[in-house]
């Protein structure tokens, strides 16, 4: 019984790492993917979206591989509460206080299964993010 837990966790295990190394969110995080870093602390990035919808369109990431708004967890609220100070703070350096949006995506809405919201601000380039 002991072994068939044991290697049931292993196989989660090897799965969440299988998940990790084909994400493309956690490869721009290792820097093994290029793209312009607008902030970097020890536990998010912010990277311009490679498909603008937005004048402004940036990501908010999270380092850690969560994959999705759901799967936030208390253990997380230090990172949200700094994502939010940095959404507000990108929200005032873009000037944009006066029409923005964040959203984040889930289920079959969320084309990158690694948690991150969109800041877009000013018109809109193209309809739905
Ligand atoms: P979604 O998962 O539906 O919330 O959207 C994922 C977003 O990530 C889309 O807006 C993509 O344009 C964007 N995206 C995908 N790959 C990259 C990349 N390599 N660099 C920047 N943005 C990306
Ligand atoms: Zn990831």
């Amino acid at each position: 019984m002991k072994t068939k837990i044991w290697s049931c966790l292993v196989f989660h295990k090897l799965l969440y790492l299988k998940r990790m190394d084909d994400c493309i969110f956690c490869k721009i995080v290792k820097k093994e993917v290029p793209t312009k870093y607008l902030y970097e602390s020890k536990n998010l990035i912010v990277i311009p979206d490679i498909n603008p919808a937005a004048d402004v369109h940036i990501l908010i990431i999270p380092k850690e591989h969560i994959s999705t708004f759901v799967d936030i967890k208390k253990e997380h609220k230090d990172l949200i509460l700094e994502m939010v100070e940095v959404a507000q703070k990108f929200i005032k350096e873009k000037g944009v206080e006066k029409k923005y949006k964040m959203i984040f995506n889930g289920g079959s809405f969320q084309l990158v299964p690694h948690l991150h919201w969109h800041l877009v601000g000013g018109d809109f380039r193209k309809e739905a993010v």
